[in-house]
Parts: C-alpha cells; structure tokens; sequence
C-alpha cells in the first residue's frame, strides 16, 4: 500500500466508522425533532391561559366593517310625528364599500318595505356595486350645531339613508322620505340635478365611475321590479340617488 492508497482507505474507513455513524444519526434525529417541534409551537394553535385553544387572528375570516349599529329608538332621534315614527323599521344591511371591503350598515324605512330592500342590497353585494356606507339620519355623526342633517350632512358624506321626517328638496310638502318610503343611494356619484342646481353641491354624474346608478344597473333594475319608482327616469328634474315605493294605510 502506497501513501496515497493509504490515505483513500482511511478516509473510507472514516465514513463507514460505526460510532461516527450512529452518532452523527442521533444528532440528525434529534435535530429534526427539535425543528418539528419549532415549527409546530409557529404554525398550531395558541393555547390560552384558561387552557382553550383558540386560533392565530390572521387565520381568522374577517367579519364586516360595522359602519351603524344603533337601536331602533336611537335611529329615530331626530324629531318625527309619533305617527310617522312608529311605522320605521331598522334594517341591517351589507354591502360592499369603496374599499373593496364587506361593510355592515342600517336603515330605517317602512316596515313593509325591509323585505324589498333586504332583496335590493342581496343584488348589490351579489354584484359588487359599491355603496359607501348606511348609517340612519339620526345618527350623531350628522348632528351639527345641536341640528341634525343641517347643510344635509349625511348627502356631503355620501351617506344612503332612508326614512328622514323632512320636506322635499325646495319645497314644503313633504317628502316621500318623511314616510320612509324613499332611500337615496351614493349621493355623491347620483346626484341630484334641477337646472342649476346640483346636490350635493359639486357632484358630478358621470356613469363610467363606480357606484353610479344607470338605468340598466342591477340594483336599479332589482326596484323596478319590485315596483319602486327612480328618481334618474323623472322628467322635469334628475334625482339619480332616489328611489321610492309609495303604500297606501
Ligand atoms: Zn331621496
């Protein structure tokens, strides 16, 4: 054997040696079990103090975005006839926003009238046409000055309301929305528009931008065919946000 023979068969002999072979296979195992162990105290479930699993938040499904929830008594704050008051009901709707989320609102309409636009708001969210928020007039983010809707707060903010113990618009009789028998949907993209006059003030209608109502948009549609009447077909004056079912006592 030559010294390079030599060297190879100690070599060989250092990779077959049994000691270094069962050694280095206990290190290995135990190392994977330590790994797994590592892996599974990231990705299982928390144990809580009281000795419950509970899952990690960001495995959670994401609820809705609670833009109103509000009691019925606190949705009709704002001054209304008792006779006008007692015939609301408080909805509660979902729908998507412009942030592409699932959010969660209220309405205060006509009794009789939930189950018409319970079906309206399963047709938007069915068709993701954007609605960005439902928070009844009588909630205080519209009260300003000790008044609510004062300068119409809630159109500014681009808020769909229903029932609203009010006059129509330049006028003193009173509106249809007196009754809640009236909803305005996205004020901002379906304005309002008489002449010169354009509210909310600045809104521009224009059907290429998202949440505008168009006379074949499905939500449009979906209250034709439940027998409502909308503003955007009228003649004489254009209010593209409003829809109305008129009930007789
Ligand atoms: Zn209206």
């Amino acid at each position: 054997m030559n010294r390079i023979n030599f060297l190879i068969s100690k070599k060989n002999a250092r990779i077959i040696d049994p000691c270094n072979f069962y050694c280095n296979g206990i290190f290995f195992l135990f190392l994977a079990l330590i790994l797994s162990g590592c892996a599974m105290r990231v990705s299982g479930p928390e144990r809580t103090p009281a000795g419950q699993f509970s899952q990690s938040p960001a495995i959670l499904p994401q609820g809705p975005i609670i833009d109103s929830n509000i009691t019925l008594s606190e949705a009709l704050k704002k001054y209304a006839p008792p006779g006008f008051k007692e015939k609301q009901g408080l909805v509660e709707v979902e729908y998507y926003s412009f942030d592409g989320k699932i959010h969660k609102g209220q309405l205060v309409i006509d009794k009789r009238l939930i189950e018409d636009i319970r079906e309206v708001f399963r047709v938007a969210l069915e068709n993701k046409f954007p609605i960005a928020s439902v928070i009844p007039i009588s909630s205080e983010r519209f009260l300003k000055n000790g008044k609510w809707n004062e300068d119409n707060q809630s159109m500014r903010a681009n808020n769909t309301s229903g029932f609203n113990y009010r006059t129509v618009t330049g006028g003193k009789t009173l509106s249809k929305h007196a009754y809640g028998f009236a909803i305005d949907i996205n004020p901002v993209q379906n304005p309002y528009i008489k002449g010169d006059v354009v509210l909310p003030a600045g809104a521009v209608y224009d059907i290429s931008r998202p949440g505008t109502l168009r006379y074949d948009s499905p939500v449009v549609k979906c209250f034709i065919r439940l027998g409502w009447t909308w503003g955007g077909n009228w003649k004489s004056l254009k209010d593209y946000q409003h829809f109305e079912k008129v009930l007789l006592d």
